[in-house]
């Protein structure tokens, strides 16, 4: 006789090594089905194995290239009145699909402050920011960036993607609501998802939309309208002074992600808010270090001081991580005092995003450029008046082998599919920055035009 309920045990047990061999089979094998899956999808990416800094040109693993030129806006050459410094290297793959807008990812300055503050503040902290991982460089960089953005206070977080899961959750309640854009990028939906107000989300850019929603959400405590400021996978620029006029007219705040216009957008590279004249009308700011702002990372909040306070009390991804390590902070402040101490950088990327200069017959910066000449050549570009050109494939394993064989060519892009981009709307992100030169834009409009003839995408 068995005593009590041992008999069940018994007949159950397994001994403990097999059975965790057992659930490592089992697991296996949910992985291969999965992994098949996706490759079969034609959505698997793989990674390319860069061997120098990011810039526009660059060295790929396995992959040839010959003599490149970069050129650094806003650094004085010695020799030169100009304000422009040329580095020559051997590399040959012209990179288009980097966040790098300003090219400050190797600016000479912005890796020298990168170096002193390692050198000064060492490597880490091995704290997060309210044990003991707090220095004088992260509370100068956060007094930096609240300048920038003319905003009260800001507070650092270790990514963008850490800035948008903080808030929502540690901001609003159940009895709050938040009215979010469909095509918002991934770490605001999912910073929404971790909150517990009431969750609306409007058609992408729909103002009507939006207009009913805010109207539903009138029974709510706070209501706060969330969009990006440009749109990462469209390189479209949300409609501002309509959602912050509509925020007005129905009680509402609004926040935006400045990930792809920090830097860059507006006169002074302040943003979107800035481009669209509404920077006293935008409540929250979050934006990263990670991409025109040296490319290192980190990512901030920026907006009231009471917000930022309690964000310092409250956003777990503060409380729970790590404070950012001195070099990346070094970095990211050398490239706002560039930004701050001259509009040259700014300047010379709104020279590449202008609008086509028809009058006098020829095009004017390389965005335009870009996109005027693939247009021609019957390629559909997505967006307007933002460096970010993504070429429409609709196909995922079209658009992963047109990158293959731009690679070929020497021009590195790759291919957005599901989950990065809806089903069925896969394509190549090309992405402008203000070193580039005319000649690498027009490399990389031939490259795609013969390879669009090769698949099949172009007659
Ligand atoms: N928000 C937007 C719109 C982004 O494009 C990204 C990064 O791709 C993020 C947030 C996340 O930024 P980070 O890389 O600093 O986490």
């Amino acid at each position: 006789m068995w005593p009590g309920n041992a008999w069940r045990a018994a007949l159950f047990w397994v001994p403990r090594g097999r059975r965790a061999q057992s659930a490592l089979a089992q697991l296996r094998g949910i992985l291969e089905g999965e992994l098949e899956g996706i490759c079969g999808a034609g959505t698997w990416k793989s990674e390319r194995v860069i061997t120098s800094r990011q810039g526009p040109h660059i060295r790929v693993d396995g992959v040839s290239g010959g003599p490149g030129t970069v050129i650094f806006p806003g650094l004085p050459l010695p020799h030169l009145s100009c304000c422009i410094h040329l580095l020559s290297f051997t590399s040959g793959i012209l990179n288009f699909c980097a966040n790098n807008y300003l090219g400050l990812s190797s600016h000479p300055e912005v890796i020298q402050a990168g170096l002193q503050a390692l050198e000064e503040f060492g490597a880490g902290l091995s704290s997060v920011r309210f044990i003991c991982g707090t220095q004088s460089i992260h509370k100068n960089l956060e007094a930096k960036i609240a300048r920038f953005h003319q905003r009260e206070d800001a507070i650092l977080y270790p990514s963008c993607y850490d800035a948008n899961a903080g808030l929502f959750e540690a901001l609003l309640t159940p009895e709050d609501a938040v009215l979010s854009d469909e095509l918002n990028h991934a770490s605001i939906i999912d910073g929404i998802r971790l909150c517990k107000a009431h969750k609306y989300r409007y058609r992408h850019l729909d103002m009507a939309d939006l207009e009913a929603k805010l109207q539903e959400a009138q029974k709510h405590r706070l209501r706060l309208v969330a969009t990006d400021g440009a749109f990462s996978m469209d390189g479209d620029i949300a409609p501002l002074q309509e959602i912050c006029c509509l925020a007005s007219r129905y009680g509402a705040l609004v926040f935006m992600d400045e990930c792809h216009a920090t830097g860059f957008l507006g006169p002074t590279g302040r943003g979107t808010d800035e481009l669209l004249g509404v920077m006293d009308q935008v409540t929250i700011i979050n934006s990263t270090l990670g991409k025109a702002l040296g490319g290192a990372s980190g990512g901030y909040t920026t907006g009231p001081g009471p917000l930022v306070s309690l964000l310092r009390q409250r956003a777990r991804p503060y409380l729970f991580s790590n404070s950012l390590p001195p070099a990346v902070v070094g970095c990211a402040s050398k490239a706002l005092d560039l930004l701050m101490g001259s509009n040259t950088i700014v300047q010379s990327m709104a020279a590449k995003t202008q609008r086509c200069d028809s009058q006098q017959g020829r095009l004017g910066g390389g965005e335009t450029w870009f996109r005027s000449k693939m247009e021609a050549a019957g390629f559909t570009i997505s967006g307007a008046s933002h460096p970010i050109c993504p070429v429409m494939l609709g196909d995922a394993r079209l658009a992963s082998r047109m990158a293959d064989d731009m690679l070929k060519r020497g021009i590195f892009v790759i291919g957005f599919s599901y989950p990065v981009v809806p089903k069925g709307k896969a394509r190549i992100r090309v992405q402008i920055s203000a070193v580039h030169s005319e000649e690498d834009i027009d490399r990389c409009v031939e490259a795609f035009v013969e390879v669009g003839r090769l698949h099949g995408a172009l007659p």
